[in-house]
């Protein structure tokens, strides 16, 4: 598989990384032996970055699969944290690397930054995380972001990379449109920022038009993470990625998934889920959580927040 230079990190990640996100509790609820054999799946077939958070619970799967992969000291992992205070970007750090077993983390973020605003809010963390790289723990430090402001921030504080969110139809961004987007991270790559980007399907709202949203991300001259949840996906979109097409049967299948965060009977209203939604998808009406299937990237952040366990991405 193709392999790009993340700006001036000196680190080279494949064109596809595998988004972690999918196979932890957040969505799928894979063991980390399942979900573990899914991702050593996707190296296997020469896919070399590997993305989570601290949120998504998929560090053990990680673990899982570095340890059945044949060349696991070849495999970049980047991480993010909600982390603003230094003791929280160390802990954050601490965890990355005593679950998944690396001592070096290869790129850690601050997770859905909005603005520079946001980034001046986290900037203790921020610095914690530049020391933790002159240390030699971290090689690359950076943020993700749902907003073009999000990487105007990237950009005003020279970060090293830069996670956005960016798909051809801009179903999730919270700021612009896809060209809006793409304009801003443009001029991030060329001002030195390594880009990878993500839910180059809208976070799977964009299922239906699989073929089409790939090919824009196939198009595009940085790598994109994409979650996958089963071995059949990983080889249908390496596949995709390496020659511009699904194998056979392949696209039908994914066109016909369809994602939706549900809410259960037993909600109580609490507000927990409506706090943590940086897509302001879900609100609490007349005592019960509303979800705006429009907005909603189904990302689950929101089901990890709730004390009732009572949302899940079906
Ligand atoms: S967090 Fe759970 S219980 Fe609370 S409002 Fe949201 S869905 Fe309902
Ligand atoms: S409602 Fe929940 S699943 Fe949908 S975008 Fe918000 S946090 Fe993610």
């Amino acid at each position: 598989m193709e392999q790009l230079e993340l700006g001036r990190t000196g680190i080279r990640v494949s064109k596809l990384c595998f988004g972690s996100l999918t196979v932890g509790p957040c969505q799928a609820d894979l063991s980390p032996e399942d979900g573990g054999r899914v991702i050593a799946a996707a190296l296997d077939l020469g896919v070399t970055h590997v993305d989570t958070a601290q949120i998504y619970g998929t560090y053990p799967h990680i673990r899982r699969a570095l340890a059945l992969c044949a060349r696991p000291d070849d495999v970049v992992i980047s991480s993010k944290t909600y982390a603003y205070t230094r003791r929280m970007a160390l802990d954050a750090v601490d965890e990355a690397r005593r679950e998944t077993g690396r001592d070096v983390i290869d790129i850690f973020l601050l997770h859905e930054q909005e603005s520079e605003h946001t980034v001046r809010g986290h900037m203790e963390a921020l610095e914690t995380l530049y020391e933790l790289k002159a240390r030699g723990v971290l090689r690359a430090v950076g943020l993700s972001t749902h907003r073009v402001a999000g990487v105007s921030a990237a950009i005003r504080y020279g970060l090293d990379a830069v996670h956005p969110l960016l798909n051809k139809f801009g179903v999730g961004i919270g700021d612009g449109t896809a060209e809006d987007m793409l304009r801003e991270v443009r001029r991030a790559a060329e001002s030195g920022v390594g880009v990878f980007a993500m839910k180059p399907l809208g976070g799977g709202n964009l299922l239906a038009h699989a073929a089409e949203c790939l090919a824009f991300a196939r198009a595009m001259p940085w790598s994109f993470a994409l979650g996958m949840r089963s071995e059949e996906e990983v080889r249908a979109n390496v596949a995709f990625v390496e020659t511009g097409r699904f194998p056979d049967g392949a696209e039908e299948k994914i066109r016909s998934v369809r994602r939706r965060l549900i809410v259960e009977e037993h909600c109580v209203g609490c507000g927990s889920c409506e706090r943590v939604c940086g897509q302001h998808a879900i609100r609490v009406v007349d005592g019960r959580a509303r979800v705006d299937a429009g907005a909603c990237i189904t990302c689950g952040y929101c089901g990890r927040a709730c004390p009732e366990t009572c949302l899940k991405i079906v």
